[in-house]
């Protein structure tokens, strides 16, 4: 069973078309990277998978449940961190969580035991009374994974979460869903324009004006591409480049 099958997906807003055809399947404990320049359509795929968009063309399966028929337990699967941080700067880094450990449906002592799981596998423990705005970037960001795991989700999202953060806490941030992924059989779709950010044994997707213009394993692009994936990524997203 895949993490996540996405099938002949499109989305328009109005007359701009902003996803074409776009398919894929992720298998469970893969981390897959999403690789588009700004405007490519990633942003618009996590709102699709998300539900924040309703469905206009195409079938999306989060861990076999289709999210047109069967939207609750394909949400109950996923966790996401969304481009645009969402954490109440004033509250503390629990407060934060406990809160949506609440909106999740979770008893008191549920949350509990959750909270001090996923902080202490953030690495947060320490920090757990301590004020968000007080944290750095990619604390931030490790607060807002750990939220996304409160309920226990199969597959995590994350849009572009390593932007606005300085060179060492992106590629710690990266580091840490790598070790998500082995050691919880979770599987992550991360988006991100940036190639440095994507390994050899990664599923890579390189989306650009909406199409996806490549997927496979990192290492076998790359090796259908002549060893050069950065190269490959400029020819492939070149304004107007088609396959
Ligand atoms: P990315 O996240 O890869 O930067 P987006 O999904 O945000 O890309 O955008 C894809 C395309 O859809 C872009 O051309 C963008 O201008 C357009 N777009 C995104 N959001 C909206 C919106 N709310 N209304 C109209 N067009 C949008
Ligand atoms: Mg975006």
């Amino acid at each position: 069973m895949n993490a996540l099958d996405v099938s002949d997906l499109s989305f328009a807003y109005g007359a701009r078309q902003a996803l074409n055809q776009v398919g894929f399947s992720l298998a469970p404990g893969r981390f897959a990277a999403l690789l588009g320049p700004n405007g490519a359509g990633k942003s618009t795929l996590i709102a699709l998978l998300t539900r924040l968009y309703d469905l206009q063309r195409g079938e999306i399966r989060v861990g076999g449940h289709s999210m047109r028929e069967h939207p609750r337990p394909a949400l109950k699967q996923l966790g996401v961190v969304f481009q645009q941080s969402t954490l109440d700067l004033d509250l503390s880094v629990e407060q934060n969580l406990r809160y949506h450990a609440a909106l999740h449906g979770l008893s008191r002592r549920q949350s509990g035991q959750r909270v001090d799981a996923e902080l202490a596998r953030q690495g947060l423990s320490e920090r757990r009374g301590e004020r968000v705005r007080e944290l750095n970037g990619g604390h931030r960001r490790r607060v807002e994974i750990a939220r996304a795991l409160l309920h226990e989700p199969r597959l995590l999202l994350l849009d572009e979460a390593t932007v606005g953060l300085d060179p060492a806490s992106r590629l710690a941030l990266n580091q840490h869903l790598r070790n998500l992924c082995r050691e919880q059989q979770l599987s992550v779709l991360w988006t991100t324009h940036l190639l440095d950010e994507v390994l050899p044994s990664d599923d890579l997707l390189i989306l650009h004006q909406g199409r996806l213009v490549a997927s496979g394993q990192a290492a076998a692009l790359s090796l259908e591409h002549g060893g050069d994936l950065g190269a490959a990524f400029n020819r492939l997203t070149t304004v107007g480049a088609t396959r």
